[in-house]
């Protein structure tokens, strides 16, 4: 049945319309006057909270005690309801360092779950977060299993590999991205990573386009010596914040979006499983984890991921920075889409666009989650 969603504040682009209703079955089929509301629909009233294109995360490992390193069926499936919850419609199961065993495994699951439905947000494919990492910015990656550049893994999994963060300077890091970029679509991501500034530039150059939770596990900007930070700010790069005031620290969040401009950033949540569950030890990537005040981190004192949820990463953005939520929807919708190369489906609610919408308060609180048309959240 065709439903509508009307009385909110419909997020079109970075304008912010009213008395409009969105008309939708599968995909979004119109946007009407609300008193053009015909018979025959399954009317919904958001009763003035915002109406906004569903959330995309292109980096997460886990939620509610899961990980995607499990690779399992079931418990993705659960990370996937689970996260709707947080105004996410779709995302990139993301792996981590560990044997090319349990890699494997991790990435046939997500293809099975892309045949059988995930019962939730969509999963869009898989993010590869290391092996081919560099030792020195490991994060709470387990060293033991870093490997070099290898495109057997790529071959075996290229229909669901959406996203690979590679350590560009590594041995045989630059014959890997022209390789992926000659044969597949597959989105190249600097991170974890000891380049120098000219490297990251040269790897820009080569068709390494993204760049993983930036400030994160790379080196670090100094004004003698730039690093991979430096390249990120200034080359045409897309890069992943992780927004929550622990990874970054919230006096550069407006300094960010005015440096790479609103349609270059993209926030992420790298939650692990802790996310959405009390605090105490942990899991990420076969390491234990250690998740206090807010905080996951390994007994090293490493960040291991975070405990973010993608509405709350928002709601820091918002609040620490002058831009409206209109301005500011682009970096959890239609940027992350456009990375993808699937704007023409997702991140926006345009007509024919899958019907991935999200409602949420002025609080950047959860109301409902659509999927494809369907409901897979809903506020009590
Ligand atoms: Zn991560």
């Amino acid at each position: 049945m065709r439903k509508c969603l009307y009385n909110g504040k419909l997020i079109l682009g970075d304008q912010i319309v009213e008395g409009k209703a969105i008309v939708f079955s599968e995909t979004i089929e119109a946007i009407i006057d609300e008193h053009e509301i015909g018979e025959g629909i399954d009317k919904i009233d958001v009763q003035g909270a915002y109406i906004s294109p569903g959330f995309i995360d292109l980096h997460i490992h886990g939620y509610g005690g899961y990980d995607v390193m499990d690779g399992d069926v079931t418990k993705l499936q659960t990370i996937s309801k689970a996260i709707a919850a947080n105004g996410v419609t779709s995302f990139l199961a993301t792996t981590m360092t560990m044997s090319m065993e349990d890699i494997q495994q991790a990435l046939r699951s997500i293809r099975e779950v892309q045949q059988e439905g995930s019962k939730g947000a969509e999963i869009l494919g898989a993010h590869l977060e290391g092996p081919f990492i560099n030792p020195a910015y490991k994060g709470a990656q387990d060293d033991q299993y870093i490997i070099p550049p290898n495109m057997e893994l790529v071959d075996d999994f290229k229909d669901i590999i959406r996203l690979i963060t590679i350590a560009p300077e590594v041995e045989g890091g630059t014959d890997f991205i022209k390789e992926v970029k000659e044969k597949t679509n597959i989105v190249l991501s600097m991170g974890h990573s000891n380049a120098t500034f000219e490297e990251a530039v040269e790897a820009v150059k080569q068709g390494v386009s993204h760049t993983t939770h930036l400030f994160n596990a790379m080196t670090p900007l100094h004004h003698r010596n730039p690093g991979v930070v430096g390249a990120a700010l200034t080359t045409d790069v897309t890069c992943e914040l992780i927004a929550d005031k622990v990874h970054v620290h919230p006096g550069l969040f407006s300094f960010l979006l005015k440096a790479k401009g609103l349609d270059k950033m993209v926030l992420v949540t790298d939650c692990m499983a802790a996310g959405g569950m009390p605090e105490g030890e942990y899991e990420l990537g076969g390491q234990p984890v250690f998740v206090k005040d807010g905080q996951a981190r390994l007994a090293s004192g490493s960040l291991a991921g975070s405990v973010l949820n993608l509405n709350q990463g928002l709601r820091n953005m918002y609040t620490e920075t002058g831009f409206n939520i209109g301005e500011m929807i682009s970096l959890v919708s239609y940027n992350p889409a456009k990375i993808l190369g699937i704007e023409s489906k997702k991140g926006s609610l345009d007509i024919g666009k899958d019907a991935d919408i999200t409602v949420f308060d002025s609080d950047i609180k959860i109301q409902m989650t659509i999927g494809k048309g369907t409901i897979l959240y809903e506020a009590e």
